[in-house]
């Protein structure tokens, strides 16, 4: 890799998941192809070729999670599952060429702002270059978190997390807990319930699950998006737009919840006959607060003799004995930490440093903000693809990736405008009061008032993570650069910065 030493680009992306991969056809479309995209893995997909677990599927229907400017009249489900999203992935790689860009195996171990020479010095595991701008698309949801309990290290069995899953060891026969019911749990749990001798599941906090409608794609609506491709259009438009309806409970009415919290206890209640394993499984805070899951199967795999719920966390293992909180014990072969990511305490942050010699996580100590969820102050020409207050509670992220790919590329269409070497910085003040606004908006929503405590909020309790609108109100935000928004910086006319281009 000794040849990528000493280079300079236009543009460096990191991660090559839908973010860093709709960034880089963006960018071919805006005539920029002196751009590399690097990533830390041997291939594409990000979440997609990471979560492999037993069960991973998309909670959000295929038409809708794609790119708009790639749609795929052939999804073979309604819902897919992850091998079709990574290989839709690897296919979009393809067909837009974006494989001459992509360095594999390059891990980007800091980013350092040169303020003399307005570019940013990148180190990876394969070697340094430059960057005039960075677009950084290292994933909400891509660095596993596995909680510190104490005796985990002498545990004699298994142990891995849901994204990161070994598929060399055999579960058949094998007492299994598994840690955690949130999105990843739920869909692990029923496809491993008929292999286990024993599953003992531990939940914390239950979430609220509604049925999950997934049928195959019929060949004749396959065809028939294949002929009309307006079809798929509209199929994708009527997604979306139920969506955005439903999105003002979240965000405005929480209290119109109540109904469909009856429907979700009915779901319940079809499954699950034993009232001591009901009550165990109903939430005590509003549906929406924490992420609404989608699943047929979680509820009749939880009824069956050999799965054991502790309604309580785990908090100690002696040898291969699982102590939960509540004091009740289960012995175990194997454990699988379906526990999150680490999401308000993003990894990048700690490697990069910004105009001031402080990392984006020294900045961010009180709680990650960013100008229109993309640049942080005293981070000039760097940007974060579905960065603070950009998440969703019930549509596709794809929508808000493809918001913030519109602001990069006019970030980068603006920097060509100003011709020579110049550089925009977020203003403090415009990143309080783009921060101001979101954060009163979220006041009122479900996430912020419905009683519950999730991985939506940072540490102080603020919820950095999710976008309290609808996804045209951010595509509106994010459509131009204001320019009043941003400090911009030119080479100190004394200095000897010098540019290989
Ligand atoms: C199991 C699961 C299910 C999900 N289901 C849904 C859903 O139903 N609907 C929905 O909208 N969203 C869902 N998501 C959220 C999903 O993360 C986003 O929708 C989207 O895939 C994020 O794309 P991304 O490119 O931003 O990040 P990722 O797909 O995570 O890609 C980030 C890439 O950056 C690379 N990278 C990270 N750090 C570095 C580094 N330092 N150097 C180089 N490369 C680096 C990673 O290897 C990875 O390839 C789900 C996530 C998970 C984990």
């Amino acid at each position: 890799m000794a040849e990528h030493e000493h280079e300079h680009v236009r543009v460096a992306v990191v991660g090559s998941g839908f973010g860093g991969l709709g960034a880089a056809v963006r960018l071919r479309r805006e005539g920029v192809t002196d751009f590399v995209v690097l990533e830390r893995a041997d291939s594409v997909g990000g979440t997609w070729r990471d979560n492999s677990y037993p069960g991973c599927a998309c909670d959000v229907p295929s038409h809708l999670y794609s790119f708009s400017f790639a749609p795929n009249p052939d999804w073979p489900r309604t819902f897919s599952g992850q091998e079709h999203i990574r290989a839709y992935l690897e296919h979009v790689t393809d067909v837009f060429r974006l494989r001459p860009h992509i360095r594999f195996n390059s891990e980007v171990k800091k980013m350092t702002w040169d303020g003399e020479k307005l570019r940013w010095d990148i180190e990876t595991t394969s070697g340094s270059l430059s960057a005039d701008v960075v677009v950084s698309a290292t994933g909400p949801l891509s660095d596993p978190k596995i909680p510190d309990i104490p005796g985990l290290d002498s545990f004699p069995g298994k142990v891995f997390h849901s994204a990161r899953w070994d598929h060399d060891y055999d579960l058949r026969g094998k007492r299994v807990a598994m840690v955690g019911t949130g999105a990843s749990a739920i869909q692990i749990v029923p496809v491993i319930q008929p292999v286990a001798q024993k599953v003992t599941l531990f939940q914390r906090t239950p979430p609220w699950v509604m049925p999950r409608v997934d049928r195959a794609i019929s060949g004749a609506e396959r065809a028939l998006h294949r002929a009309l491709p307006f079809t798929t259009q509209a199929r994708r438009g009527l997604l979306w737009g139920l969506r955005e309806l439903q999105v003002q409970a979240f965000t405005k009415h929480p209290n119109e919840l109540g109904l469909i919290e009856k429907l979700a206890k009915q779901n319940m209640a079809r499954a699950i006959k034993d009232p001591s394993l009901r009550a165990k499984l109903t939430p005590d805070y509003r549906l929406g607060c924490k992420r609404v899951l989608l699943s047929s199967e979680y509820y009749p795999a939880l009824a069956r003799p050999n799965v054991d719920l502790v309604a309580s966390g785990l908090t100690e293992v002696r040898g291969s004995t699982l102590v939960a909180a509540d004091g009740s014990e289960a012995e175990v072969d194997a454990i699988v930490f379906g526990t999150g990511f680490h999401v308000t305490d993003m990894p990048i942050a700690d490697r990069v440093v910004g105009a001031d010699g402080r990392t984006l996580a020294e900045s961010w100590k009180g709680g990650m903000e960013a100008l229109r969820g993309a640049s942080a102050a005293g981070f000039p020409n760097w940007m974060t693809i579905i960065g603070p207050n950009t998440g969703l509670g019930n549509s596709s992220m794809i929508l808000m990736i493809e918001s913030q790919l519109n602001y990069m590329a006019d970030f980068v269409r603006q920097l060509d405008v100003l011709g020579g070497r110049a550089a925009l910085d977020a203003r403090p003040a415009a990143v309080q009061a783009w921060n101001h606004r979101v954060q009163e908006r979220m006041k009122r929503t479900v996430w912020n008032t419905g009683g519950c405590t999730s991985w939506y909020l940072d540490a102080n309790g603020r919820n950095t993570t999710i976008w309290p609108g609808t996804t045209s109100e951010f595509r509106r935000a994010t459509r131009r650069v204001d320019l009043s928004e941003y400090e911009l910086l030119r080479v100190p006319a004394d200095s000897k910065a010098e540019v290989t281009a």
